[in-house]
């Protein structure tokens, strides 16, 4: 293996999850601080000694980031049902066109759970 680099970001949203029991509080519209993470897995460049550049990383995450900051994740096309699952496979589907050598995507909905997308063998585009 070569490389692995992680980059972390966070945004800002709101959710409900539209299946769930009345009396679960999750099933009540409400805002979470999501901390989004970047799994790429590559081999260096051989002259500028690097992966990925971070900056060049976070300009891409910015364009895509945006769909979901400050936004009701349920009105989102694909994120209909915004369980942390959802969200990180619907992350990972917009990041792979961009950043080809992501390996998996994370999404922490509290500092104390992770959800983590990886594509298993025989998905698109399956790295
Ligand atoms: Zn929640």
């Amino acid at each position: 293996m070569g490389f692995e680099l992680k980059q972390h970001f966070q945004i800002e949203s709101a959710r409900f999850l539209p299946h769930l029991d009345k009396n679960h509080p999750c099933s009540r519209m409400h805002g979470h601080s999501f901390k989004v993470i970047l799994v790429l897995r590559g081999k260096l460049d051989p002259k500028l000694g690097w992966l990925r550049d971070y900056h060049e990383i976070s300009q891409i995450a910015a364009k895509v980031l945006d769909k979901l900051d400050h936004r009701v994740l349920n009105e989102i096309s694909g994120l209909e049902n915004p369980t942390s699952e959802n969200i990180s496979a619907w992350l990972y589907w917009q990041f792979k066109p961009l950043l080809p050598e992501l390996f998996e995507v994370s999404v922490q909905e509290t500092p104390l759970t992770e959800c983590t997308f990886r594509p298993s063998a025989g998905d698109p585009s399956y790295p």
